[in-house]
């Protein structure tokens, strides 16, 4: 599986404003964030792609989904709302072949996204 820039930022290699870290898990600020609060999720394990994801990785998937939602709850916008996105893909629009959950907050988003 090819390496990605958020290989490098798991590896510290590169930078990253990071908000929370566990043994298995990252989250870091987006670069060019689409929304107020604009953080992503990641797995340490290099799954490319939710396409990509096996039974296995079942209770690490949660695990991410969990954490975000926590973030939230801890930062204090859950009760307001917030959005978790996974772009699977070309047409799903990921450009970063290492899945993450994005998790955006602070505005008002639209519904459906373009
Ligand atoms: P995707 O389009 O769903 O794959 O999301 C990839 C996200 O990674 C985009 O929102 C980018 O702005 C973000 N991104 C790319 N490189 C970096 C980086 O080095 N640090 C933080 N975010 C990044």
């Amino acid at each position: 599986m090819g390496d990605t820039i958020f290989g490098k930022i798991i590896r510290r290699e590169i930078p990253a404003d990071i908000v929370f870290e566990n043994d298995e898990l990252l989250a870091f600020r987006d670069v060019n964030p689409q929304a107020p609060v604009h953080v992503l999720f990641i797995p340490k394990k290099p799954i490319a792609t939710l396409d990509d994801a096996i039974p296995e990785d079942a209770a690490l998937l949660g695990r991410l989904l969990l954490a975000a939602a926590d973030y939230a709850r801890r930062e204090g916008f859950a009760a307001q709302g917030y959005r978790t996105v996974v772009n699977c893909n070309e047409y799903g629009g990921q450009t970063v072949f290492h899945l993450h959950v994005h998790l955006l907050a602070g505005r008002r988003l639209h519904w459906p996204p373009g």
